[in-house]
């Protein structure tokens, strides 16, 4: 599946946040998006999956060719279309394995009870998961960790087309960072798209980028190779502080 965004301008509560993101992901393809805090990048995650708190002021976003600027988000999710959250919410009486299997249902082919059960339970050996949280309630009592990895079996179970990952090292520490990221480099495949935002190189190091995006001010003011991420580090967010386009 391939991703398309042209100009894509977008306000929140009345404010203007995206200021004209254009960017390509073909299947197969992992872009990591990097920025500094409140640059947009939960923004355009968000506008991209449909969240109505985000509205599109201009521009257009395409799947596989398919406008989908206006289309509802479980409509786009049973295109393939998936993200995690920055910060995925708890939620109190609904057991991970109802809720992914209800998810499941509502993207593939129904899966009875037990068969999901061991699909699931393959899919959390993956990320090194205890069976027990699949009894636990969605994402209650969870530590930032925990909260990560819920996010990765849940695009393990969906196995979506194009992903859009936000933040899924931030809060995790370097062992439960190795395991999201071999879950998720497991998962990686020539028909899938990764849209992976990250504000800090480290998950790069685990998971190998094919290009990289700097965003400023709702603006992409530099792309690159994976060598743009490596600059970052050494050169910090200073290097980019006065948007260049293109440059
Ligand atoms: P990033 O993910 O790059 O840190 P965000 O997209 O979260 O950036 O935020 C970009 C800007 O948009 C910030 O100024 C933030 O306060 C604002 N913003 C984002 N989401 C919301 C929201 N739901 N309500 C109000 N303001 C928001
Ligand atoms: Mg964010």
């Amino acid at each position: 599946m391939s991703l398309v965004i042209k100009d894509l301008k977008v306000s929140v509560d009345g404010e203007m946040i995206l200021n004209g993101i254009n960017l390509e992901v073909k299947k197969g393809e992992v872009h990591a998006l990097m920025g500094p805090n409140g640059s947009g990048k939960s923004t355009l995650a968000n506008t991209l999956m449909g969240n109505p708190k985000y509205k599109v002021e201009g521009g257009q976003i395409l799947l596989d060719g398919k406008d989908i600027t206006n289309l509802e988000v479980d409509k786009r999710a049973r295109l393939g279309l998936f993200m995690s959250f920055q910060y995925p919410c708890e939620i109190s009486g609904i057991t991970i394995a109802n809720f992914l299997r209800a998810a499941y249902n509502s993207c593939h082919e129904e899966m009875s009870v037990i068969d999901f059960r061991k699909f699931l339970e393959e899919k959390m050996a993956l990320l090194k998961m205890d069976k027990k949280f699949a009894d636990r309630y969605v994402n209650e009592g969870f530590s930032g960790g925990e909260k990560k990895r819920a996010e990765i079996l849940q695009m393990a179970v969906l196995s979506p087309k194009m992903a859009i990952l936000d933040e899924t090292d931030s809060g995790l520490d370097i062992d439960a960072l190795k395991i999201v990221a071999a879950g998720i480099n497991s998962l990686l495949g020539p028909d899938m798209g990764v849209v992976l935002i990250t504000h800090y190189q480290r998950l790069l190091n685990y998971i190998k980028p094919d290009h990289v995006h700097i965003l400023v001010n709702g603006k992409i003011v530099k792309s690159g190779d994976a060598s743009l991420a490596e600059e970052l580090e050494a050169q910090g967010y200073d290097m980019v502080k006065i948007p260049i386009i293109g440059g």
